[in-house]
């Protein structure tokens, strides 16, 4: 049997191995000049490697964990000892002002309200159908922003919510439906989890950077990168997948790249239901490095996290490399902030960027070293973290979002209900499709244990 696979992201790979080591011909197909898609290693100083993509996880994610170990990938823990660090506009002249844990300097009921409403939101949800939850059309047909306007009262929740719905989702609240919102959420874990560093889906990075996962994973198969896929043609015996340079033949066709971007493939014949519609928007995220000599926000006590409503950064965190060579802070423009910054010269995005790092941390140094990753502009990713489905779309693209039509499968994060949109939900996304395809035939001798 002959696959070919588009995408050399993690659900892609995934897949590819899987079914490479079942004894199935396996060709991967990917646009960039890299394998790896939204997990992106940058190097940072000698040695010294950080994540522009995808950078952490959790305990729960019992798939991505196993793929780490079967690869011979250790993690670090997320630098979180310290204050915290606040600019959220409440101290005069929107200084940032010092916290122990993670809790805002903001009205306490408010906040404790807001989680309370997210919460209750959360548990309704039907997350292996959110389509089937009950009142799922109503809240698929509201905005987080409208859910907002009638549900969020106290200024301090107001002013929070943007920033930790940018902060979880890279979602700008005008751009997502609430069912979206809280399938989110609930399929990453709950609020708690998804939020939380120790004992939570931040606890952990890779060491030496996320995508060394997919580098690894590509080492002994067919990976042909610059190839971009624009036509896929499948009968009652084969599948013709057309790219600039030519053709390719196979017996099943696995699609594993963002929602929006199979939707623009021409289908031969069309798909019964389409991938993405006009309101599935691109998550916006911008990821800044900042990188100084040393963690020196350690020596004063601070983790190197903060909240900020004035942007660009309106977070920061300490992801400064294991061995200790260089000092590293990211900072994450996401949302409708993202959009903004992403339209700036770039003399203009780092000298805002290194002067908020200098009020949130005022003894820091000039930064060795800038680099920024625009992911609201990356032509191969089209929605970073994740898709964002607007209203509307779980109602009309949920169900099929996994339906296998005839000799073409499904992958990519966006179609896991199990930790969508996170390196999680991508690699069990790519075991299931590989599952799909090994049940048309009969299975043919292991090459090699999983
Ligand atoms: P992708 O990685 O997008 O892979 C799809 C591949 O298909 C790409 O390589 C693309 O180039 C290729 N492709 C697209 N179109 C075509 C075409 N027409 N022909 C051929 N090839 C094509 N997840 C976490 O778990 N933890 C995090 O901390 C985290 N943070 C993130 C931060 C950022 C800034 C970003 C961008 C993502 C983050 N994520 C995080 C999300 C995580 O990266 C994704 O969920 C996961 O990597 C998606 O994998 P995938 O294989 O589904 O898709």
């Amino acid at each position: 049997m002959r696959v070919l696979i588009i995408g050399a992201g993690l659900a892609g790979l995934t897949a590819a191995r899987r079914l490479a080591d079942a004894g199935v011909e396996v060709t991967v197909l990917e646009a960039r000049d890299r394998v790896g898609g939204r997990t992106h290693g940058i190097e940072v100083a000698p040695g010294a490697w950080v994540d522009a993509g995808a950078a952490y996880l959790g305990d729960r994610h019992t798939e991505l964990n196993a793929l780490l170990a079967a690869l011979d990938l250790k993690t670090c823990p997320t630098g979180m000892v310290g204050d915290s660090r606040f600019e959220l506009g409440t101290t005069e002249n929107g200084v940032a002002e010092s916290r122990p844990g993670r809790f805002p300097p903001l009205n306490a009921v408010a906040l404790g309200e807001l989680f309370d409403l997210l919460s209750d939101l959360t548990a309704r949800i039907r997350p292996d159908a959110p389509w089937l939850t009950p009142d799922a059309a109503e809240l698929d047909g509201t905005t987080v922003a409208q859910w907002v306007d009638r549900n969020l009262r106290h200024p301090d929740a107001r002013r929070f919510f943007p920033l930790f719905l940018g902060e979880m989702m890279a979602a700008d609240p005008a751009d997502i439906s609430v069912l979206h919102m809280a399938f989110y959420l609930r399929s990453g874990g709950g609020l708690r989890y998804l939020n939380a560093f120790e004992g939570g889906a931040q606890q952990d990075r890779v060491d030496g950077g996320a995508h060394q996962l997919c580098e690894r994973m590509a080492t002994d198969l067919d990976v042909r990168c610059g190839v971009v896929v624009r036509r896929i043609h499948a009968t009652d015996t084969g599948v013709t997948v057309w790219t600039a340079g030519g053709e390719h033949h196979a017996d099943a066709v696995i699609v594993a790249i963002p929602p929006v971007l199979a939707d623009a493939i021409d289908f031969d014949p069309v798909l019964p239901a389409p991938r993405a519609t006009a309101h599935t928007a691109p998550g916006c995220a911008v990821k800044v490095h900042l990188v100084y000599p040393a963690p020196i926000w350690r020596e004063h006590g601070l983790s190197g996290w903060s909240v900020n409503a004035n942007g660009p950064l309106l977070s920061t965190v300490d992801d400064s490399p294991g061995e200790g060579t260089v000092g590293v802070l990211t900072g994450f423009v996401t949302g409708a902030e993202a959009h903004r910054y992403a339209a700036l010269p770039a003399s203009e995005q780092r000298a805002s960027a290194v002067s908020q790092a200098a009020r949130l941390f005022p003894f820091l140094p000039t930064p060795l070293g800038f680099h920024l990753t625009d992911w609201v502009t990356e032509p191969y990713s089209r929605g970073c973290y994740a898709a964002l489905f607007g209203p509307g779309d779980w109602m009309s693209l949920g169900p099929t979002l996994t339906v296998p039509h005839g000799r073409i499968h499904w992958a990519g994060t966006e179609t896991s209900t199990e930790f969508f949109g996170l390196m999680e939900g991508a690699i069990r996304s790519g075991h299931r499709a590989a599952t799909e395809i090994l049940s048309r035939t009969p299975e043919t001798p292991s090459r090699r244990s999983r």
